[in-house]
C-alpha cells in the first residue's frame, strides 16, 4: 500500500513513532488524537485527529484501550466488563509425519499456497454426535519451506546430535512429508488479558498480562482431529510413521506454536458483551475503529490474515461511505 500512499499529497508517514495512548473524551465518546514518543530523541508529541484507527496488533490494541481508560475492563471473577474478554489462540504444532524410502519431494520449492488442505473435521463440516466437543482443525499436506537450518525431519529414534543426525537428516531431507493441523480455539471465561500486577513497560506502566489455558474440549478436538490424520498418513503407506503429535496438559508459551492471538477487542452487536460493532468501530467512541484479530470473537482453525485484511476493507469503506458523511455511531444498540 506504501507506494500507493505516497502519491497521496496529504500523505505523512511518521515513522519510529511509539503511541503510549489515546486521547479521549468520554463524554463526547470520541478521541480526539494519540499521545506518541519518537523513539530516536524520547521526546514526546500530541497528534490531534478526526479519525484513530487502531491496529497495533491484538495485544497492542488492548493494552492501548487499557492505557487509555476506553471501554470496561473484562472481570473473569463477574464475567462483565468487554477489554481483554475472549482471548482464544489456534491449537497448533499437531500433526503427523512420513518418512518414504521410494518417494521424493522437493521441500525447498515448496510455497505455503500449494499445499493441499482438508476442511472435512473442521468447524461444523462433520457430524459432532457423540464425540463430546465442539469445533474441529484444518489440515494441511504439503511443504511450505524446506529451510536448511529449520527443516529437518528425521524419523523417531533418530539420536539428537552427531553422525548418525547428520546422516538421517541428509537422507530425509527430501523423503518425507507432513500432514500438519491447526484447531479451533472457543473463548472461555478464564481466558483473558489484563494489566500485570508486577511487570512495567519502559513508561513504568503495567505490561499487558496473559490468562490461558487449554480446557477439555480443546484435547478433545486435538485428539480427534490428530487421529483422522494419522489415519490419512497410514493410507499414503509411508516406509516410516513418526508419532502423531498431540498435546495434553498445561499450555506453555515457550516453543514458537503459531502467532495467531485472537480477541480482546471482540466485535459483537451489543455494547455490554463487545468493544467494536461490525464495521469495527468503538461502542465507547465513535470515531475510533479497531482492526486485526483482536477483533474475532473466537479462533476459527483457520490462519487470521485474510480475515484481517477482509475486516480492513470492509471497516474502510464503512468509514468512507457511511462515517464521513454522518460522524456518529454506525450501528445503534
Ligand atoms: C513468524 C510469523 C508467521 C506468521 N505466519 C502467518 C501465516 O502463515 N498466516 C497468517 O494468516 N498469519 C501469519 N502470521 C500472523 C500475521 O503476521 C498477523 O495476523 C498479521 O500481521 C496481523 O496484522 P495486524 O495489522 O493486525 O498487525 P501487525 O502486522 O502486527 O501490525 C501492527 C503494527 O502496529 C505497530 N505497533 C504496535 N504497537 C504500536 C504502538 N504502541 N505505537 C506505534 N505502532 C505500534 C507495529 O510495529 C506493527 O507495525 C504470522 C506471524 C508471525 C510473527
Amino acid at each position: 500500500m506504501l507506494p500507493l500512499l505516497r502519491q497521496e499529497a496529504k500523505f505523512t508517514l511518521r515513522s519510529r513513532a511509539w503511541v503510549s495512548r489515546l486521547l479521549y473524551d468520554k463524554a463526547a465518546k470520541k478521541v480526539t488524537g494519540v499521545v506518541y514518543t519518537d523513539t530516536r530523541n524520547g521526546e514526546e508529541y500530541e497528534q490531534p485527529a478526526g479519525i484513530v484507527v487502531l491496529s497495533a496488533y491484538v495485544f497492542g490494541n488492548v493494552s492501548l484501550l487499557f492505557h487509555s481508560g476506553i471501554g470496561e475492563p473484562y472481570d473473569p471473577a463477574t464475567g462483565k466488563g468487554v477489554v481483554g474478554k475472549n482471548y482464544c489462540y489456534q491449537l497448533s504444532r499437531m500433526g503427523v509425519t512420513m518418512f518414504f524410502e521410494d518417494r521424493e519431494f522437493n521441500p525447498f520449492m515448496g510455497a505455503p499456497g500449494s499445499v493441499m488442505a482438508l476442511d472435512d473435521v473442521d468447524g461444523d463440516n462433520f457430524d459432532h454426535s457423540g464425540l463430546g466437543f465442539f469445533g474441529g482443525s484444518r489440515m494441511a499436506c504439503g511443504h511450505s519451506d524446506g529451510r536448511p537450518i529449520s527443516y529437518r525431519p528425521v524419523p523417531p529414534g533418530t539420536p539428537r546430535w552427531g553422525s548418525a543426525w547428520k546422516r538421517a537428516t541428509a537422507k530425509y531431507y527430501r523423503h518425507s512429508v507432513n500432514i500438519g493441523v491447526s484447531g479451533s480455539n472457543y473463548a472461555n471465561r478464564n481466558n483473558y488479558l489484563d494489566l500485570d500486577p508486577t511487570y512495567k513497560d519502559q513508561l513504568g506502566r503495567p505490561l499487558l498480562r496473559l490468562t490461558y489455558n487449554f480446557v477439555e474440549n480443546d484435547y478433545r478436538v486435538m485428539e480427534y482431529t490428530v487421529d483422522v490424520a494419522a489415519k490419512i498418513a497410514r493410507a499414503m503407506n509411508p516406509t516410516i510413521m513418526g508419532p502423531p503429535r498431540v498435546r495434553r496438559g498445561d499450555y506453555d508459551i515457550v516453543p514458537y506454536q503459531s502467532t495467531h492471538n485472537t480477541g480482546g477487542t471482540i466485535m459483537g452487536t451489543d455494547p455490554k458483551t463487545s468493544v467494536v460493532n461490525r464495521y469495527l468501530q468503538s461502542w465507547d467512541a465513535h470515531n475510533l475503529f479497531i482492526m486485526g484479530a483482536s477483533t474475532f470473537p473466537q479462533q476459527p482453525a483457520y490462519n487470521p490474515t485474510g480475515p484481517v485484511g477482509a475486516l480492513a476493507y470492509w471497516a474502510a469503506e464503512a468509514i468512507l461511505t457511511k462515517y464521513r458523511n454522518s460522524p456518529g455511531p454506525l450501528v445503534h444498540a
